[in-house]
């Protein structure tokens, strides 16, 4: 244990050389659930798309279906009517009967004209699948990667932490036990930073100003000086 302030402090120099990194570590841990959300809302913007492609295609093909069918109970309709002609009395009739067959034979026309423009769409959708398969494939691969490579980092640095978890250990048991119960709470509410030099005549982590008093108290180093403003241990360099 060492017995002076002095070195207690030197200690508690250390510890926060440790602890300021394990912070930061911490932090950028923190970040990593954001970005694997937002590299994956990229993968699932790509499927939404493909699946509207696909969507879509189905759409035109079952309008095309459904002009295909309309086109066929026209054809009947007009076999229908020329059949009627052989069983009708006047040349009035069987005119009339021949007008309903052609109308009914220049519908299905129509129909055909629109089924040939749904065709070409038919194959526009097609195409457009497989542009959206593309893009969603390479998505996928990119975002599999990236998310292997956070999982790298993140491994790393999960390490890292551990790694300076033991090196604290070195130091703790050589601190007073309520000088670092003190040290771990200003550590906690201070985000990893609770001991600061004396920079000039203020403290180096808010900048507060202390009287020459306080300036004095701490270079003599004969007990623990607490900034006003921050809380933090104040030490002179
Ligand atoms: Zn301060």
């Amino acid at each position: 244990m060492a017995q002076t302030l002095s070195d207690q402090i030197r200690i508690l120099g250390e510890l926060q050389k440790i602890d300021a990194r394990i912070y930061e570590l911490r932090r950028s841990l923190n970040a990593f659930p954001d970005r694997k959300t937002t590299i994956e809302s990229k993968l699932a913007s790509a499927k939404i798309r493909f699946a509207a492609a696909e969507d879509n295609l189905k759409k035109v093909q079952m309008k095309q279906k459904e002009l295909e069918n309309d086109a066929l109970t026209k054809e009947t309709q007009a076999k229908k009517y020329q059949q009627q002609q052989a069983a009708v009395k006047t040349n009035q009739e069987y005119a009339a009967l021949t007008k309903e067959a052609q109308n009914a034979l220049a519908d299905k026309s129509l129909i055909e004209d629109q089924i040939l423009k749904l065709m070409d769409e038919v194959e526009g959708q097609k195409k457009a699948i497989l542009d959206e398969k593309k893009v969603l494939a390479e998505s996928e691969t990119r975002v599999k990667q990236e998310l292997d490579e956070i999982a790298k980092e993140s491994a790393v640095i999960k390490q890292q932490v551990d790694g300076l978890l033991a090196a604290r250990k070195e130091f703790t048991p050589q601190v007073q036990a309520d000088v670092l119960a003190q040290y771990d709470r200003i550590i906690a509410k201070r985000d990893g930073i609770a001991l600061v030099p004396l920079q000039g005549e203020s403290c180096g982590g808010c900048g507060l100003t202390f009287p020459p008093q306080v300036v004095n108290e701490i270079k003599m180093r004969e007990s623990m000086i607490f900034c006003e403003s921050c809380s933090r241990i104040i030490f002179e360099e």
